[in-house]
């Protein structure tokens, strides 16, 4: 008879492990999150070591630069037509 251990120990979601005190928590868990310009910082709630770093509003900031891009070359367009209106 065998008693496959291991498939007990697996666990079912990805943790977080801190390397100070090994605290354990899956990433949504309750790790201390400090936000910075575009990123998450992520700390254990036991010693404050910084577990890892995501970007934050990632969408969001793409969506400010598709539209400030949109602008720029919507601008750009206006120049040029008041230019060959202008020019002969
Ligand atoms: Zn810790």
């Amino acid at each position: 008879m065998t008693s496959p251990s291991s498939e007990r120990d697996r666990p079912r979601k990805a943790v977080l492990i801190c390397s100070e005190c090994s605290h354990q928590s899956p990433p949504d868990g309750d790790w201390e999150v400090r936000r910075e310009a575009s990123t998450d910082v992520y700390e254990c709630p036991d010693c404050s070591t910084e577990i890892t770093r995501r970007p934050a509003d990632r969408d969001r900031l793409e969506r400010l630069f598709d539209v400030s891009t949109t602008a720029t070359s919507l601008w750009n367009q206006s120049v040029e037509a008041v230019q060959q209106r202008l020019l002969p």
